[in-house]
């Protein structure tokens, strides 16, 4: 008999990881740099650090380097909230009657709710190191302005938050939450900078977009000396802090000789996906070890199965760099799916190019599939999952039902990137049965796609 594994697999203090590991560095294939949409040239650190911190560029740039120490400061920061549960979920197990073992790793318990916690002191940290006197930033749904706020609370930055305006206005709760942590939330548009009030002049009655937000904060981040701009997914620096999630799972793990053989995480830009399975995907590219690893997307914004793998502005407003990523194009609207956390039309680049590389595949699935997972979890395992999370949950128990199917005893994690009791509206839609399922038409996808820039694609 094998020793019965706890409930909840807790490292000690000591026991948390104390640098992240750079999966580029084991990459073959290196993810494509960040271009210019004016001429395609790949940018500089020179050109970048106007923009984003300067430690954060190194970071961005670095494909080579495999371990970066986490800073003291910042380790002390972790121990606030970290390390996070690995769970052995025994009760959605029993539920399913399935001979597979599921585990998640439980990121949501801090009061921002998610992982971003994980990069948004990070990025906090170095902006103070820099003597900077605060960053910028867009929210849609809110979890990256509440963990930024929470950073920047933290280190003493000012906070300056661009909140798409129907999210300021639908989620009143998240905005106090940011603002008891001292930032600033400006619903966007707004007339605090040039293209907002042009947006304003030109659509009076806009609730605005995640686009135009961060146009907001980029314009509002190099006009005020002392600021610069920070995101909370895509970019390589984040897939990197994140990998602390990947490094403690897999620590775990080896602890108590547990061998995943199906890992998941939900996909929206990427970064909780890549920081949960960097380890893993560095074992497999190393040849030492083989996983089967699954990104999971909304059928609403689906960028890996039916996206184009290109390179693409990241924001609907077309004034940031191009990205090579599996993108739906920055044009794509995607419908209103309540895991806003997903609704992005572009991918992480270190992910874009696994995937090309096939290092791992991709599923798509509907969104009242995935709260009908997200019920059985809550009712099973006690914890109100995110949407965002639910996406993950909803394909662990599918594998776990296939191995119920064929009886084999596989041993599948997941991701349980944070809790939805923001999403409560969801939640009503879902219990009202009035929720719906959006799977965009091949004619809107090939419109958006159509859209693409020239530059970097011929
Ligand atoms: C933001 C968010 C996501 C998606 O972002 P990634 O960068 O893809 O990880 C997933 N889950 C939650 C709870 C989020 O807040």
């Amino acid at each position: 008999m094998e020793n019965k594994i706890p409930y909840k697999i807790y490292l000690t203090e000591d026991e948390i990881p104390t640098q992240w590991y750079n999966v580029r560095a084991d990459m073959k294939t290196k993810p494509a740099p960040l271009i210019s949409p004016a001429d395609g040239h790949a940018l500089t650190i020179e050109e970048m650090n106007p923009i984003f911190c300067e430690e954060l560029n190194k970071q961005e740039l670095d494909n080579d380097t495999a371990y970066f120490d986490i800073p003291g400061e910042i380790m002390d920061f972790y121990k606030m909230y970290r390390p996070s549960p690995l769970v052995r979920a025994y009760f959605l197990e029993k539920a399913l009657d399935t001979p597979a073992k599921i585990y998640y790793k439980f990121e949501g318990n801090n009061t921002s709710g998610s992982h971003k916690l994980n990069s948004s002191i990070a990025q906090a940290y170095y902006a103070k190191k820099q003597g900077l006197k605060g960053v910028t930033t867009e929210t849609g749904a809110g979890q990256w302005g509440t963990a930024l706020s929470m950073a920047c609370a933290y280190f003493g930055l000012d906070c300056k938050v661009y909140m798409v305006k129907v999210s300021y206005e639908q989620k009143p709760f998240r905005r106090e939450v940011m603002r008891t942590y001292g930032a600033t939330v400006t619903p966007s548009p707004s007339m605090t900078t040039q293209v907002g009030r042009k947006i304003l002049s030109e659509h009076p009655d806009t609730t605005g977009s995640l686009g135009c937000a961060i146009s907001e904060a980029v314009e509002t981040a190099v006009t005020n000396p002392g600021y610069r701009y920070v995101l909370g997914s895509v970019l390589n620096q984040v897939v990197l802090h994140q990998s602390i999630i990947g490094l403690e799972a897999q620590k775990a793990m080896k602890k108590y000789g547990i061998k995943p053989d199906i890992l998941i995480g939900c996909a929206g830009g990427g970064s909780n996906l890549g920081g949960f399975a960097a380890p893993f995907f560095g074992e497999i590219l190393r040849g030492e070890a083989d996983y089967k690893i699954i990104g999971v997307e909304p059928a609403s914004c689906p960028s890996f199965t039916r996206g184009k793998f290109a390179y693409d502005f990241c924001d609907t407003g077309m004034i940031c760099p191009l990205a090579k990523m599996y993108t739906l194009g920055s044009q794509f609207m995607p419908s209103a799916n309540h895991a806003g956390g997903l609704r992005f039309h572009g991918i992480s680049p270190i992910l874009a190019q696994l995937y090309h590389d096939g290092y791992f595949e991709a599923r798509a699935v509907e969104q009242t599939s995935v709260f009908e997972a997200a019920e059985l979890f809550a009712r099973t395992e006690g914890i109100l999952p995110a949407p965002e999370s639910s996406h993950a949950i909803r394909v662990a128990i599918d594998e776990a039902l296939k191995c119920k199917e064929t009886g084999e005893s596989k041993t599948i994690a997941f991701n349980l990137t944070g809790t939805g009791y923001f999403d409560l509206v969801a939640y009503q839609q879902y219990n009202d049965g009035t929720m719906t399922d959006v799977i965009p038409g091949d004619d809107v996808i090939a419109e958006a796609l159509n859209k693409l820039p020239k530059i970097g694609n011929v």
